[in-house]
């Protein structure tokens, strides 16, 4: 598989049983979406282990929006987190997966953490 956004190759890396697909070149992260669901919510050390690639390539490779789907070559979708709007990233329109720059995928995580020690019952 190659990269979206910028042709690079993909490597697969696992965290736990989860695979996920992750630029060589760039960092970027391809997630099917009820892998992104599991780590987000169960699993936030995963970020050290996966999300491994360089924080500046990462913000630069944000820049670019407009890209298709490595699977079905449909315009890749963009959408806000809902929990934090300012982390932007790409999703297919056919639900095909979600690419997240490198250094989105710790933003999510952590935030999530963070919120989950602030619920907790006193
Ligand atoms: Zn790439
Ligand atoms: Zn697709």
């Amino acid at each position: 598989m190659q990269c979206p956004k910028c042709s690079g190759s993909m490597e697969l890396v696992s965290y736990d049983k989860i695979e996920v697909d992750r630029c060589t070149d760039c960092g970027g992260l391809w997630f099917q979406p009820e892998e992104l669901r599991a780590l987000r919510d169960d699993i936030w050390m995963a970020d050290y282990v996966i999300d491994s690639g360089d924080k500046s390539a990462g913000k630069k490779a944000n820049t670019q929006r407009d890209y298709s789907c490595p699977d079905c070559n449909d315009t890749m979708l963009q959408e806000s987190d809902h929990e934090q709007s300012h982390i932007i990233y790409e999703s297919c329109p056919n639900g095909h997966g979600i690419y997240l720059d490198a250094g989105e995928f710790t933003d999510i995580v952590h935030k999530t953490f963070w919120d989950k020690f602030k619920r907790a019952p006193k």
